[in-house]
């Protein structure tokens, strides 16, 4: 679980807690899932590389920071992951965007693909995979299989909440990615959901339940 950044911070851990909430209606859900994303993606973006340039201030020269041009791409795994796309757009609106449609089996909990788009140079690009659940892992780790499939080699795997389980399955398969997590729950239950979790995460954005 070495690979695993738990982004523990007060804003976070309140923002979590109202999603975690029952009662939180959807236009609420998707406003904070949407807040949360902002603050994920600075610290799965913490490490871009910079470079210095000079400017003229209003009072003088100065050598400062800009993004060195570091291409990205944001993957969501569709349909929940897209409630995590617009905050990351919101920080690099230049970034790409592929998306993969995967669904659970409800009684294999394998991940199926229907739907795979991506950019054409991905392999140039960082490629940061989202979905809220780190469930079972098995969506993750297909989504990913799939992009590295299409040549990408630096992949990091954002989301709200992860499973124990969820997080070494996504460690055995790929190692070589980082996970990003606002909070690790306990376990899975028999039917695949997180504990204590939030419920099924597609279904709170979109009211669909
Ligand atoms: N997907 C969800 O939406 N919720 C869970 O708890 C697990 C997977």
């Amino acid at each position: 679980m070495s690979t695993l950044v738990v982004v523990d911070h007060p804003l976070v851990a309140h923002k979590l807690s109202l999603m975690r909430d029952k009662t939180t209606p959807s236009a609420q859900f998707r406003t904070l899932l949407r807040e949360i994303s902002l603050l994920l993606g600075y610290e799965v973006l913490r490490d871009l590389p910079t470079e210095l340039r000079d400017i003229e201030t209003p009072v003088g020269p100065a050598r400062t920071p800009f993004l060195k041009g570091k291409k990205l791409v944001f993957v969501p795994i569709l349909r929940a992951g897209s409630g995590l796309l617009d905050g990351l757009l919101d920080l690099v609106p230049s970034a790409r965007v592929g998306h993969v449609g995967l669904y659970r089996d409800p009684k294999t909990l394998e991940a199926i693909e229907y739907y795979c788009k991506l950019p054409e140079d991905i392999a140039q690009r960082l490629a940061v995979v989202v979905d809220p659940m780190l469930a079972t892992g098995h969506s993750a780790a297909a989504a990913i299989s799939r992009l590295k499939g299409r040549g990408a080699r630096d992949i990091r795997f954002a989301c709200l909440l992860a499973a124990p389980e969820g997080v070494a399955e996504l460690a055995r398969a790929h190692p070589d990615v980082r996970v990003f997590t606002a909070a690790l729950d306990t376990r899975l239950n028999e039917h695949g959901y997180i504990v204590p979790g939030l419920g099924d995460a597609g279904d709170r954005m979109y009211g669909t339940k």
